[in-house]
């Protein structure tokens, strides 16, 4: 054999026992079968065996088994993106004639999803008030196929009567996905929401989560994951999975792999670190409004509180992040002077990453419903990062200077 045959099929074969903390970066487009017989018959759905990239490696099937663990469901399947993921759930479940309902507070990107791609498809798409069961209710017709979900509400943060919302989907026989990313599995239980009629508990169908978020922790991998309970919806979102050819990078998987045991450990800090500052910043006569569900006052409170506050868990959980509704004497220009002074949070989008970040949101180009709950002025999220809290605190204090 010449030599650069050899370097290809070389004999040497590693021992095969090797363990270690971290499963390997199996990294593979092809997949060597043994025969053809094994080729013909190996089976990727249902995890027992390889025979694509696309379809599973050891790492990519590792991390899912594991974040449904962490959701509380029993199968998952990852996608290159958040949006990815809710983009394949609407592809996967939802055919032309069929509604699809969202939260008006819901991730913006899913709702510009259904306006620009499934509307194409003859998909349409209407918002709910996600605190009014009853609103949902009424919206629902026999076209109705499917119901996002989302809590807490994005930018405003308003905490649904999931468990309300979810009962009335069961009811009416419509699909709920829950969109997870701020719960990350750790806040509450999607899939386990209350004790059900009969055995099984009242829960959602599925959840998406962004990666991205606080499961990758570093803000430097971009993915996402469906997790289920149930078997059938599983076979049809893997199946049609396989077919959009969406998967991820085994280093990206690896990365998240790598962060998820400290992923419960870095969540608490935020939320404890969040609550301070928002604690603070309402105290600050520029912020009129803290928006944070763990607030009394703040929309959801008692529906957060009942479904994120456990006796194990008294002080509750919540992500590291909340926004504050500036005094509408402050002008756009002001507010993004405001922003702009700050040092340590840097501007950008995404979240549950170690630096802190702030962006300014103009709510009347995201929301159709009226929004009474809101006091007027513009709103500033900060997501809160793993910096010392005193001097993040320090630097809102020297950013709000440039407001005088
Ligand atoms: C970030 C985010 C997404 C999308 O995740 P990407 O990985 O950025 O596509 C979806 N939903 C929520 C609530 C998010 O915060």
């Amino acid at each position: 054999m010449s030599r650069s045959t050899d370097l290809i099929h070389h004999p040497y074969q590693p021992p095969a026992e090797f363990e270690a903390p971290q499963v390997g970066v199996f990294k593979a487009s092809t997949v060597i079968f043994p025969n053809v017989a094994a080729m013909r018959t190996r089976e990727w759905l249902d995890k027992s065996a390889y025979t694509y990239g696309l379809h599973g490696t050891p790492t990519t099937f590792t991390l899912e088994e594991r974040l449904a663990t962490l959701e509380g469901g029993t199968h998952c399947i990852l996608t290159p993106s958040g949006l990815a993921a809710i983009a394949h759930v609407d592809f996967a479940l939802l055919q032309s004639g069929d509604e699809v309902l969202i939260p008006d507070n819901a991730y913006g990107p899913n709702k510009a999803l259904a306006e620009g791609e499934l509307a194409r498809f003859g998909i349409t798409h209407a918002l709910y008030n996600p605190m009014d069961a009853q609103d949902l209710a009424a919206r629902i017709t026999e076209r109705t196929r499917l119901v996002w979900l989302e809590a807490a509400g994005s930018v405003t943060m308003e905490f649904p009567d999931l468990p309300a919302l979810v009962r009335v989907c069961c009811e009416r026989g419509v699909l709920c996905a829950l969109d997870n990313t701020w719960g990350a599995g750790l806040a509450f239980n999607a899939f386990d929401l209350e004790p059900g009629q009969g055995s099984a508990p009242l829960g959602v169908d599925l959840t998406i989560h962004a990666l991205t978020k606080y499961p990758s922790g570093g803000g430097d991998v971009l993915m996402g994951s469906i997790v289920t309970r149930s078997d059938d919806l599983a076979r049809t979102l893997k199946l049609s999975h396989m077919r959009l050819g969406t998967g991820v990078g085994a280093n990206d998987a690896e990365a998240v792999l790598r962060a998820l045991p400290s992923l419960p450990l870095r969540y608490q800090a935020q939320d404890q670190a969040a609550r301070r500052l928002a604690a603070w910043c309402a105290l600050q006569a520029p912020f009129t409004q803290v928006l944070h569900p763990a607030w009394t006052d703040a929309p959801g409170h008692a529906h957060w509180k009942n479904l994120c506050v456990t006796a194990e868990v008294p002080q509750g959980l919540a992500a590291g992040i909340f926004s504050v509704v500036m005094d509408e004497r402050f002008s756009s220009a002001q507010v993004d002077g405001f922003c702009d002074a700050l040092k340590l949070f840097k501007i950008g989008y995404s979240w549950g990453g170690p630096m802190s970040l702030v962006m300014p949101y103009n709510l009347r180009s995201s929301r159709a419903m009226p929004t009474p709950h809101l006091k007027p002025g513009r709103v500033v999220r900060f997501c809160i990062g793993l910096e010392d809290v005193d001097d993040l605190q320090n630097d809102i204090a020297q950013a709000l200077q440039h407001l005088k």
